[in-house]
């Protein structure tokens, strides 16, 4: 199995810095290139020291909601009469994310020695990484890892000859978008159904079999190694104000050269696409970017000129998220495009909540009537109504995730959804009539 694309001379590898070595996902190799030093430095720092390094680093998390991961850890309460747990996202689900798979295949050490970090700093003694159903190959990579790093003194008790003491298990997720969501992913490792909770409490406060529990995702546990190595500081000014280091953005869809690339944050979107990417493919021109996953709005390509970091996506209107950038090409069709996205989340909706089961349900069937030649003048405002109702009113995130590229798509290729209209006969006149 290939396990990483040819790396580009215009990334910068830091925490992908292993992939390519041989036997990148051994112990040995690990500890040939800087492995476990982190851990030995946090060793004899403080908890609270640890966590202001990373607060230094301005690591936001790297899962999709960009929260700074610092303050995230210091919301585990320093004292607890009940046990504190780590959790690890693993349950990449977003369409166009393939990132976290790969900082598994090709170094899982790193995430371990992450994870040792983030126990350090808030007091944990046992964690899980909840690894979704479809990456189940990813179960025995990363048992193995647990297996070295027991065997060689890094997992157990008295861990590098101290009194820290950590216990690492992995669990399998049965392979549903919504366990990606934190509470749901923490009502699916206790065993019950995967639905989210409602919050507050938070799970930094009541998490994991109701304990405070640090829940970050792979890509974020991964980075912090560099960060103690390094610095926080230093690891921040690898990127912009705001938002530090670098991201792993995984380029999909209509280019020359998809992967998965390391680069600070604030890399420019196009020379992304352009030189690290290839440019579009068979000579053709750019008609949008999904910047962060079938969830984030996309963009035109006269918006995408742009840098690839937190605060700049937000404000051209979409979203970092998950790092799934998916470059469209202009035979695109974005009728289609929007019914495929809305197939995915209307299959993915765990029902709990109204809007978003019905919602997305309707916003289904209607996608497929337009598309399917039947659709009327007034669906288009009805698709663009419905998903903009649905925002902000669900239980969790999917409703909005839903919602968000449908209102973005209806807004900007509206012409499309009209010339689809335009072909059904019964439709044309209204269509004449409210143009
Ligand atoms: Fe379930 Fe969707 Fe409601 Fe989330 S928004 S709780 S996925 S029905």
């Amino acid at each position: 199995m290939k396990l990483f694309n040819e790396p580009s001379p215009l990334e910068t590898r830091i925490i992908s810095f292993r992939f390519g070595l041989e036997n990148s996902a051994s112990i040995d190799t690990y500890l040939a290139h800087d492995g476990y030093k982190a851990l030995r430095k946090a060793l004899e720092m403080t908890p609270d020291d640890v966590i202001n390094e990373v607060k230094a680093s301005n690591l936001r998390g790297r899962g999709g909601a960009g929260f700074p991961t610092g303050l995230k850890w210091s919301f585990v309460p320093r004292a607890s009469e009940k046990p504190k747990y780590i959790v690890v996202n693993a349950d990449e689900s977003e369409p166009g994310t393939c990132k976290d798979r790969l900082l598994i295949q090709n170094d899982p050490h790193q995430l371990i020695e992450g994870i040792l970090l983030g126990a350090i700093a808030v007091g944990a003694k046992k964690g899980w990484i909840y690894i979704r159903g479809e990456y189940n190959y990813l179960i025995a990579i990363m048992d193995k890892a647990i297996a070295e790093a027991y065997k060689n003194g890094f997992l157990g008790k008295n861990i590098c000859g101290t009194e820290f003491e950590f216990d690492l298990y992995t669990h399998t997720g049965a392979g549903a978008y919504e366990c990606g969501e934190e509470s749901a992913l923490l009502e699916s490792l206790e065993g019950k159904r995967g639905v989210p909770r409602i919050r507050p409490p938070f799970p930094a406060i009541s998490g994991a079999f109701q304990s405070p529990t640090l829940l970050n995702n792979v890509e974020t546990f991964s980075s912090v190694p560099a960060i103690l190595r390094m610095g926080g500081t230093a690891y921040s000014d690898l990127g912009v104000p705001k938002s530090g280091g670098t991201r792993m953005v995984c380029m999909s869809g209509h280019v020359n050269r998809p992967g998965v690339y390391e680069v600070p944050l604030g890399f420019p979107m196009m020379k992304f696409v352009n030189e690290i990417g290839g440019g579009v493919w068979k000579g053709r021109q750019l008609k949008a970017i999904i910047p962060g996953g079938s969830s984030s709005p996309l963009l035109r390509a006269e918006e995408c000129d742009i840098p690839m970091d937190y605060d700049s996506i937000a404000k051209a209107g979409s979203m970092l998220g998950s790092g799934g950038l998916m470059v469209m090409d202009e035979t695109t069709d974005m009728v289609k495009l929007a019914l495929r996205i809305m197939r995915f989340y209307q299959h993915e909706s765990c029902g709990w909540c109204i809007p978003c089961r019905e919602g997305t349900t309707w916003l289904k069937k209607m996608l497929q009537r337009v598309t399917d030649g039947h659709g009327q003048a007034r669906d288009i405002d009805l698709i663009g109504d419905l998903a903009q109702n649905m925002r902000g009113r669900t239980f969790c995130p999917l409703g909005d995730a839903a919602a968000m590229p449908t209102i973005a798509i209806v807004k900007k290729y509206r012409n499309e959804f009209e010339a689809y209209v335009a072909k059904n006969p019964f439709a044309a006149s209204e269509l004449v009539s409210i143009s």
